[in-house]
């Protein structure tokens, strides 16, 4: 699933390849403090972390990335099934304890895609790419579809709508024009496909077909596949319009683990599966249909790449769309290492990365789990050597993430209570490698990141991370907030988990992103020549869980989250003087927001000054390590956000029309936005108690 196109950035630091380099240097020594840890402690930990840096090598990884992506990896495939036995077999080679927790999913199979043009003239579009020398067991590679479609057999004119958002609908209404009965064509970007196929569903279209836009993802931005990274014309970009937005995970069984014996909703019940049939297409494919399209000239925001002028219809293109898609219960199976901590076993730190794939996933996401497979090799061999964390380390490589966060929702909805009770933080990598670094996460983990991106050597230019990272010349460097497309959902969102992902990343992943060439040749020729970038990711996403696992008072700033909800709440009273809005005093919630950041301030010194008085006693850092680890939990409500009660987090969730992007106090901003007073005040008085409840914890942990 990952992520959306990514954002454009200008001054893109290019270094020449690298063939190789065997072992990634160690960080540089240096007797400077770390955030949470006594002196002693730091002293310990830096030795920890140039060990561990010492033990990750990206040629180990460019090894385990081209034996995993030689196959595709498809949801209940046996190439998926062969990447679970071979990482399994890796991470036990390491020394680590491994085991495979499985669930039973309702997912979908593509039994025939078949879309063709049927006026002006009959033109069958293709529904997959090309085969190159180095495919290998191509027909494994799944036809171009988008997972939990329902099937159909739908015929009628084409309307062209942008990217599908309601700001694209607006425009077709002040064009005359309705999609209700139509074909609605959309590009994709601006919006998660899901979200896509619901306004679409919406406006009573009878089909959606979504292509790759040249101008967005091909060749646009430069030279395409196999000469340069981007989208070729017979591109198409693969995906689930699961409405994850209401709640990802197995569509049968929202909030409780699909084991065996967990009673189903019957499918016509359930929440998160899409009503019109929908199917991706190649600009390729688009091009002839936008061609012969009548109607109206699209507005400019409407127009794209193909070098003709986009008309929105209807009429001139008439399609038919016949899809036979089965669905059927099937298996997906994580695969958890666990590495226990010597003092504080209960605690967690989960590092996790989905395995799973649409065709050889190289980038989508074998990047990101040979990264996390990698940080087990360097961290097993310490193991070897008597090193251990103080808590322990958790490194999960998830199942079916492509359909809709499938094995990660599973897992964390089976083990929310211990999760809740003991998890310290949750750290993804979905798309690990590149030139570039880019992170998203809580605010209070902001400081410790870039902390630590000044210690942690980028493999590749041998400069630390955070020069790399502020390379375009930015003062500040950018952490974006988590909305939903991977694997942090569930523990974010559902359960409060503070959640990160920070990693390298090149934004050209895009242009092969879920198509067939997303492969060894692109990444080895374009994306991350020598592993570098997938090296560097390791050492970031490893380093963090050690400090996280070590650390004598966790590194969590909760000032920094108190002034970014301050912000959210000024932006929503800003919404307010837009027409329609919800007129409510949010004062109220201005002076709790504060009254908690005094607090955590107050909570932040007292932990600073007892690290530096060299000693903190067990008793005293672990209750104020309970109040930290508590305060994310205390963002979360029971009843969950008005019609999606999957969703618990009151400060983020996933937009409800973008579904990827994250909406800051959704339940409340919704609410307002909607002109709904009642369900406003409702949510208003929610995240009240949540922040009075997060300032009592910050007090308390202020006085341990
Ligand atoms: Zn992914």
């Amino acid at each position: 699933m990952c992520r959306p196109l990514p954002p454009r950035r200008l001054g893109l630091t290019v270094v020449a390849g690298i063939a190789f380099a065997a072992t990634v240097a160690a960080a540089p020594a240096g007797a400077a403090p770390i955030t949470g840890f006594a002196a002693e402690s730091a002293a310990q930990q830096r030795a920890y972390e140039r060990a561990y840096a010492r033990g990750v090598s990206a040629e180990s990884i460019g090894r385990t990335s081209r034996r995993l992506s030689r196959r595709p990896q498809l949801i209940d495939t046996p190439g998926v099934r062969r990447a679970e036995r071979i990482s399994v077999q890796k991470l036990r080679g390491y020394g680590l304890d491994v085991s495979t927790p499985d669930y039973s999913v309702y997912a979908s199979r593509p039994e025939k895609i078949e879309i063709t043009m049927t006026a002006p003239e009959k033109l069958t579009l293709s529904s997959k790419e090309k085969a190159f020398p180095w495919h290998r067991d191509f027909d494994e590679v799944v036809d171009g579809y988008n997972a939990y479609s329902p099937s159909g057999d739908v015929s009628g004119e084409l309307v062209y709508a942008n990217f599908g958002l309601p700001e694209d609908y607006e425009a077709l209404d002040e064009l005359g024009v309705s999609v209700a009965g139509k074909i609605v064509l959309v590009r994709y970007g601006g919006s998660f496909r899901g979200v896509k196929a619901q306004q679409a569903e919406l406006r009573g279209a009878k089909g959606l077909l979504i292509y790759s836009d040249p101008e967005d993802d091909g060749s646009g931005k430069g030279p395409v596949y196999p000469d340069g990274p981007w989208r070729p014309a017979d591109g198409i970009q693969r995906g689930s319009i699961q409405y994850i937005f209401n709640y990802p995970g197995d569509p049968l069984t929202p909030g409780v683990p699909a084991l065996a014996g967990t009673p189903r909703l019957d499918p016509a019940d359930a929440g998160n599966l899409p009503g019109i049939p929908t199917s991706p297409i190649s600009y390729g494919d688009a091009e002839p249909l936008l061609k012969a399209l009548d109607g109206p000239v699209a507005p400019e925001a409407f127009q794209g790449g193909l070098g003709l002028v986009y008309h929105v219809g209807p009429g001139g293109t008439t399609v038919r769309m016949n899809l036979d898609i089965a669905y059927e219960q099937m298996p997906v199976s994580n695969v958890l290492a666990q590495i226990r901590g010597s003092s504080k076993p209960k605690e967690k730190v989960v590092v996790g990365a989905h395995y799973d794939g649409w065709t050889y996933g190289t980038s989508d996401n074998t990047s990101g789990w040979t990264a996390v497979m990698e940080i087990g090799h360097s961290l097993g061999r310490l193991l070897k050597r008597g090193w251990r964390p103080e808590r322990t380390i958790v490194l999960a490589g998830w199942d079916g993430e492509e359909y809709g966060l499938l094995g990660s929702t599973e897992w964390a909805e089976q083990y929310e209570r211990d999760l809740r009770r003991n998890a310290v933080a949750y750290s993804n990598l979905d798309g690990a490698g590149g030139f570039e670094f880019a992170a998203a996460g809580v605010p209070q983990l902001d400081d410790a990141l870039v902390e630590l991106t000044k210690s942690v050597q980028d493999p590749r230019t041998g400069k630390p991370v955070y020069d790399v990272w502020t390379a375009d010349g930015t003062e500040e460097p950018e952490i974006g907030r988590l909305g939903s497309g991977s694997d942090y959902t569930a523990f974010l969102d559902h359960i409060g988990v503070p959640s990160l992902e920070a990693g390298f990343t090149n934004d050209a992943s895009a242009g092969t992103y879920h198509s067939a060439y997303d492969d060894t040749y692109n990444m080895e020729e374009h994306l991350d020549p020598g592993y570098l970038g997938h090296a560097g990711s390791s050492l970031v996403t490893g380093t963090m869980a050690l400090r996280l696992a070590n650390a004598d008072i966790l590194p969590f700033r909760y000032s920094d989250y108190a002034a970014a909800v301050v912000s959210y709440v000024e932006e929503l009273q800003g919404i307010q003087q837009e027409e329609g809005a919800a007129q409510l005093d949010l004062s109220g919630l201005l002076s709790a927001v504060e009254r908690w950041g005094d607090a955590a301030a107050a909570l932040e010194a007292r932990a600073d000054s007892l690290l530096a008085s060299g000693y903190v006693s067990r008793r005293r850092a672990a209750r104020i390590n309970r109040a930290l680890m508590r305060q994310e939990r205390a963002l979360t409500t029971p009843q969950g956000l008005p019609g999606r009660p999957w969703f618990r987090h009151q400060v983020y969730a996933p937009g409800l029309v973008t579904g990827y992007a994250a909406q800051f106090l959704p339940g409340l901003r919704d609410a307002v936005e909607q002109g709904d007073e009642e369900t406003a005040a409702t949510y208003r008085g929610l995240l009240l108690e949540s922040l009075r409840e997060a300032a009592r914890l910050a007090r308390r942990g202020a006085r341990a």
